[in-house]
């Protein structure tokens, strides 16, 4: 390695960014990697800590926690990868020994989980260090469309794990997704594999929605526009069989526990910065079953191979793309979703 600094998006205290000029990442254990960034993205999450909401997120951190690159130097203990590989980041890094891993819920890995750019550095950055490389990493089929599959370093994952399969979709199903953002649109797309009869999309920007029709949403109801809850039931029998939060306000919260019926699930996805008010006096006699979570990233395999055979096609879901220079560009649209009528960018360092 020649080059001793690159660039990188760097938070500075709530409000506060910039692409600054730091000092190269380097192995520092033996089962670290130094990956090349290729393409990386922002995602809802990186707002939130922008916002402060996320404190652990210190001063002087770099963020990000999504992208696709080339592996520049492996420690000794990595033997899965060597320089040159073309790698998938997770934003789940695992050690894959401790007694979390060894149950694939990666997320609570107890040196590991989501610490990339949280407790650690992250990939907006031109490098990034990967702990445990030879588990928080995925090498990339030759061929592969790489700006897809920096959708699986995070929000199909996501959608599919905490939405859809702790949801436990069925064929002939009906299923609401309250939340057109790229997640709720992860779980949308992977609600698919198990054939539900109806997939109710709820959101607030009529842009998102259309586009969540064109992702095989059968029905669409704008939030703004009047009773939700009696807009969901109307599609229904007495309740949709699985409710999927996938914004992390009180208010979606509130219409999930309203909309499921016996027996059904609540699968809360969306990141909560406050209480919710459950409403057990209700559902305590529903016999509903209610998750939350973090992904795990453990069916991030089974979705590459969807992807890279064509079957899941999530490059549908960017909207804009940059140069790496114009990262706080990115920012400016991405922090406007609406406005800009953006879903997941893609910033370019190749
Ligand atoms: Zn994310
Ligand atoms: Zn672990």
């Amino acid at each position: 390695m020649t080059q001793d600094s690159m660039k990188a998006v760097v938070y500075h205290g709530p409000g506060n960014k910039s692409l600054d000029t730091v000092p190269m990442p380097k192995v520092q254990k033996p089962t670290d990697a130094v990956v090349k960034i290729v393409k990386t993205t922002i995602c809802g999450t990186d707002l939130h800590i922008l916002k402060g909401d996320v404190p652990a997120v210190t001063e002087g951190r770099i963020l990000g926690h999504e992208g696709v690159g080339i592996i520049e130097s492996v420690g000794d203990a990595v033997s899965n990868f060597k320089p040159g590989d073309r790698v998938l980041i997770s934003c789940i890094t695992s050690c894959g020994k401790c007694e979390y891993c060894k149950q694939q819920m990666y997320s609570h890995c107890e040196d590991g989980g989501w610490i990339l750019g949280h407790l650690i550095d992250g990939t907006q950055a031109e490098y990034v260090r990967i702990p445990h490389a030879d588990n928080s990493l995925y090498p990339i089929p030759a061929g592969s469309d790489e700006e897809a599959l920096v959708m699986l370093s995070d929000i199909l994952p996501t959608g599919h794990e905490i939405g859809v399969l702790y949801g436990a979709v069925k064929p002939g199903d009906t299923v609401a997704i309250v939340g057109a953002g790229p997640v709720g649109m992860g779980a949308l797309l992977t609600a698919q594999f198990y054939s539900p009869a109806k997939i109710i999309m709820v959101d607030l920007d009529d842009g998102r929605l259309e586009m969540a029709k064109t992702f095989g949403a059968t029905d669409l109801i704008n939030s703004g526009s009047g009773d939700t809850v009696a807009q969901i039931m109307a599609h229904t029998k007495d309740g949709v069989d699985v409710a999927i939060e996938a914004v992390g306000i009180p208010h979606t919260f509130d219409i999930c526990q309203k909309v499921v019926r016996p027996g059904g699930h609540i699968a809360n996805v969306g990141v909560h910065g406050t209480k919710v008010d459950l409403q057990i006096q209700d559902l305590w006699i529903k016999n509903i079953t209610l998750t939350t979570g973090l992904v795990n990233t453990n069916t991030t395999p089974m979705l590459l191979k969807t992807v890279t055979s064509g079957k899941l096609q999530p490059e549908r879901l960017i909207s804009h793309r940059f140069s790496f220079d114009d990262f706080m560009g990115a920012y400016e649209v991405f922090g406007n979703a609406s406005r800009e009528n953006a879903m997941k960018v893609i910033i370019n360092n190749d």
